[in-house]
């Protein structure tokens, strides 16, 4: 009936938008856990609810993005403070879906993710961004002065901490060549920085934030060989001290892991160090094989 087509035409686009919307939110979120930006959703979580503990883990977890299609089956992992913790399997096997449920951005469907006991979905979302973060390679910068850029990253920061921060992440050279030093204007209509530049605000805004727990997405650089290798030196240092998640996309990453997880369909199919893996002749290894024919 018309009445039916109609109700169609309507529901579908909205559907869209609704989605759309769900996905802003998400992308929202995973801005604000990494660069701890204002409360998304104030009052959500529970203020009792505390990690005791740095470990993070997860529990036989579900996960799916749309309803009846799991990406994640039965997942468990439990990452030890203080370690390197490597993914890596086939595209499409979960290992950033993984990712986003350790730092907190999803909350898994069945099963949990937990911070020192604490379930991350319960706790104040404010609260797990302190402890963990997302780093991926998307950079944002704002519209605002580099100042502003920073202080998104803790606020009340003063100038010699945000110039420490930077120095931290070898920013400092081209900071300091700025008129403006960290007045200048940044972002859309400001001073335009270079891929590598604004990754580095992304890093130095890290260091700001200083949550004991990374989950590193290392999707595939967009920066020329040079700019990379300058980027992962700084990018070294960042993570030094701390607990690491690393999406690894290439083994050479991964190998000197403390654990290495191999992701397969949405569950784990191995777990161990490299030269444990490579002794078990799995999956692992015939990949190591094949990488380095
Ligand atoms: P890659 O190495 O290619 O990044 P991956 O192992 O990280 O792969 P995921 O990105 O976690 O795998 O994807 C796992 C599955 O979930 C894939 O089938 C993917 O299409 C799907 N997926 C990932 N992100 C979303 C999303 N935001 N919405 C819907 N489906 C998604």
């Amino acid at each position: 009936t018309t009445g039916a087509l109609l109700a169609q035409m309507l529901v579908e686009p909205l559907g869209l938008i609704l989605r759309w919307y769900d996905e802003l939110q998400v992308a929202q979120v995973a801005l604000a856990r990494l660069v701890g930006v204002q409360e998304i959703e104030p009052g959500a979580g529970d203020e009792k609810v505390r990690p005791d503990g740095r470990d993070v883990a997860a529990d036989r977890v579900r996960f799916g993005y749309t309803a009846g299609a799991d990406v994640l089956h039965e997942v468990s992992l439990a990452v030890r403070p203080g370690t390197r913790v490597a993914l890596v399997g086939p595209s499409g096997a979960g290992k950033s879906t993984l990712g986003r449920l350790l730092a907190g951005i999803y909350a898994p469907r069945e099963g949990s993710v937990t911070l020192g006991g604490a379930e991350l979905s319960r706790m104040p979302t404010e609260r797990v961004r302190r402890h963990v973060a997302l780093v991926n390679q998307e950079h944002h910068v704002f519209v605002g002065s580099l100042r502003d850029n920073l202080l998104l990253a803790r606020t009340g920061a003063g100038d010699e901490e945000l110039w420490a921060a930077l120095a931290a992440v070898d920013a400092d050279g081209w900071a300091r060549s700025l008129a403006e030093g960290l007045d200048t204007e940044v972002g859309s209509g400001g001073l335009a920085l270079t891929p590598a530049q604004a990754q580095q605000v992304a890093l130095a805004r890290l260091v700001l934030a200083d949550p004991h727990t990374l989950v590193l997405d290392e999707a595939t650089s967009l920066l020329d060989p040079r700019a990379a290798r300058h980027l992962e030196r700084s990018l070294g240092k960042v993570l030094q001290g701390r607990t690491v998640v690393a999406i690894a996309h290439r083994l050479h990453t991964a190998h000197d892991a403390d654990v290495i997880a191999v992701a397969e369909d949405g569950r784990i199919s191995e777990l161990g160090s490299h030269d444990e893996l490579v002794a078990a002749g799995g999956a692992y290894a015939a990949l190591w094989r094949s990488w380095h024919r």
